[in-house]
């Protein structure tokens, strides 16, 4: 079940230190279909609406290459979350686990990642599909997909051989 900010029953919320800066810059924003927490999909899906990525300067250099890949990794700030839960109830029915156990967006750190295609790159704009954020979520990083990023080259005779 989708959730705002509430406190479900059994959920424990802490009083969460105060945010040290640890120099995190918003890279982006991501622009979705989506306005409100319950319409959002839970996971995104590959074949779900194409969303954009809108690159901030200084950083649309950073895109060059990117076209090379059909997959990519997009890490994003769930800043619409609560940070403070420690033990949440998914299904809000009493029964809890704790925060490092789910992937809700309900966290210390509200990252969210998720893996999508590609579809195309227009200037400082990435189009994508497979999201599950709000419209206007800020963007973190993006990273190639990690199979097709230089793949680690087959062990080579004598790589790993001792006292040859
Ligand atoms: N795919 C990411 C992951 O696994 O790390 C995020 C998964 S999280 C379960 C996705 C849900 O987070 C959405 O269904 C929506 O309810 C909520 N959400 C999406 N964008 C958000 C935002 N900007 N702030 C807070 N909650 C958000």
């Amino acid at each position: 079940m989708v959730r705002e900010s509430e406190i479900r029953t059994n959920e424990v919320a802490v009083d969460a230190p105060a945010a040290t800066d640890a120099g995190l810059v918003f890279i982006g924003r991501i622009r979705t279909p989506w306005t409100s927490r319950l319409e959002t999909p839970r996971q995104g899906r590959v074949d779900g609406p194409v969303c954009r990525l809108e690159i901030f300067d200084p950083w649309v250099p950073a895109l060059q290459g990117i076209e090379l890949y059909s997959s990519l990794e997009v890490i994003y700030w769930l800043h619409m979350s609560r940070r403070d839960l420690v033990l949440q109830s998914p299904k809000n029915d009493g029964a809890v686990r704790g925060t490092f156990s789910l992937r809700t967006p309900v966290r210390p750190n509200p990252l969210g990642t998720s893996m999508v295609k590609l579809v195309d790159v227009e200037g400082a704009t990435v189009l994508v599909r497979g999201l599950d954020c709000l419209d206007g979520t800020p963007l973190v990083d993006l990273k190639p997909d990690r199979c097709q990023f230089t793949p680690l080259a087959p062990p080579q005779k004598g790589d790993y051989e001792v006292g040859e």
